[in-house]
């Protein structure tokens, strides 16, 4: 008897899982509360690295594709000083595919592939331990049973509370997103500067890093530490001498407050704000870490619901790992065999693991967004390779 199978959340690591399932014959069920799979902009670029996100894809025989996607040479790295001094100047030589980096619409895309998702499921909440199985209650109203749910709702899950009382919390770490369009046509100044893939700036407690996708298209991300209502008094938050209340609904108000928290950095690198468009709101959370749970019959986690950390490179790669192995286990074992102890394994081999990056990302958001910024270029000759 082939088991009901619901996975929440159309993300990386859902639709990973999908696919795998998918593709070795078995039925799975994806809940996704967007509307349409193009419903809200898709974010900017991923790089899946070896052993992780590419495994993943390997599992799921979309590597082939994935190649063709792809760009190697997104993984150019530039490092500036504030005053615009290049410090480090990293290109990956040709045929170096240690860290391709792939546009996150692309690669959703290339997930979908024949799975039929539903969309517009917004799940509302898991209820584990009925008698018929699991229940999913959804915002509309509409239930449905499972013999196993899998959380794979990103930072907010709602299937977690299912298994665990633990909630993200701020890490001190805000990001704002702005980006640019027709880089090479619009802005060939900024393009020199970003060059193929990113270019990174780091200062006191404060960074800019801006990040080329297809099409001309480039995310900047400004990261710095503050409270979480930094927006609401910047002149005691952010030492800001006079100026009130920001609201971040209001792209100038914003671009404005971030001219002013890098003020004295060099032109060029304050030219992505002053070029850039929409200003996006996205403080840094993190779950606890280590994040653990007692094994729940009937429900299990993954991704960002299980382990959410900083983002620095991993979130999305281990999401789309642990989509496959889970998937793997899943189809692998005999008819037989005790779907909840598969799923109490996969977590046993999983826990210790995320619990390791997620520790490592938390050392490497201190030492990239922090007081001393020689902390973040060191780190940086630590990762990358020479
Ligand atoms: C600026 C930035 C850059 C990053 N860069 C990288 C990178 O280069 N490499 C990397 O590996 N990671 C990166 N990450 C981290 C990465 O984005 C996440 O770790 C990854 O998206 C997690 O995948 P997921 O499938 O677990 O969850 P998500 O991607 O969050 O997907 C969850 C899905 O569930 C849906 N959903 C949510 N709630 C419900 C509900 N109640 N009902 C139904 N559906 C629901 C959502 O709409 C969404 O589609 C970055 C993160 C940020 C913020």
């Amino acid at each position: 008897m082939r088991h009901r199978i619901a996975v929440v959340g159309a993300g990386p690591g859902g639709l990973t899982f999908a696919r795998v399932l998918h593709r070795r014959g078995h039925p799975v069920t994806v809940f996704e509360r967007d509307p349409a799979p193009d419903a809200r902009p898709p974010g900017g670029t991923l790089d899946l690295h070896e052993g992780l996100g590419r495994l993943a894809l390997d599992k799921a025989g979309l590597l082939g594709e994935f190649r063709a996607l792809s760009r190697p040479e997104g993984q150019a790295m530039r490092v500036l000083d504030t005053d615009g001094t290049v410090l480090r100047d990293w290109r990956p030589r040709p045929g170096d595919l240690a860290n391709p980096e792939i546009d996150r619409g692309l690669l959703r895309d290339l997930l979908l592939g024949p799975l039929d998702v539903r969309w517009g499921r917004h799940v509302a909440e898991v209820v584990p331990g009925t008698r018929d199985g699991v229940l999913v209650r959804f915002a509309d109203g509409r239930r449905e049973m499972f013999d196993l749910v899998i959380g794979a709702d990103g930072a907010w899950s709602r299937v977690r509370p299912a298994v665990t009382p633990a909630a993200p919390r701020y890490t001190g770490v805000t990001l704002v997103e702005t980006s640019l369009d027709d880089l090479d046509t619009r802005h060939p100044d900024l393009a020199r500067l970003v060059g193929d893939g990113a270019v990174a700036v780091y200062g006191v407690n404060r960074a800019l890093v801006a990040q080329r996708g297809s099409g001309g298209h480039v995310k900047v991300y400004a990261q710095f530490r503050a409270p979480l209502d930094w927006h609401t008094d910047p002149e005691r938050h952010l030492g800001l001498p006079g100026r009130g209340r920001v609201d971040l609904a209001d792209a100038e108000a914003v671009r404005s407050a971030l001219l002013a928290l890098y003020e004295g950095w060099a032109d060029p690198v304050l030219d992505f704000l002053r070029r850039g468009t929409a200003f996006a709101h996205r403080p840094h959370y993190v779950l606890p870490a280590p994040h653990t749970w007692p094994h729940v019959p009937g429900v299990t986690l993954l991704g960002d619901a299980a382990h959410l950390m900083p983002p620095l490179g991993v979130g999305a790669n281990l999401a789309m790992l642990e989509g496959a192995e889970l998937a793997e286990s899943i189809a692998g074992a005999p008819d037989t065999a005790d779907l909840d102890a598969t799923v109490r394994a996969f977590e046993q081999h999983t826990h210790p693991r995320a619990a390791r990056w997620a520790q490592t990302t938390a050392a490497g958001l201190d030492r990239l967004i922090s007081p001393n910024p020689t902390a973040a270029l060191a780190l940086f000759d630590e990762v990358q390779p020479s």
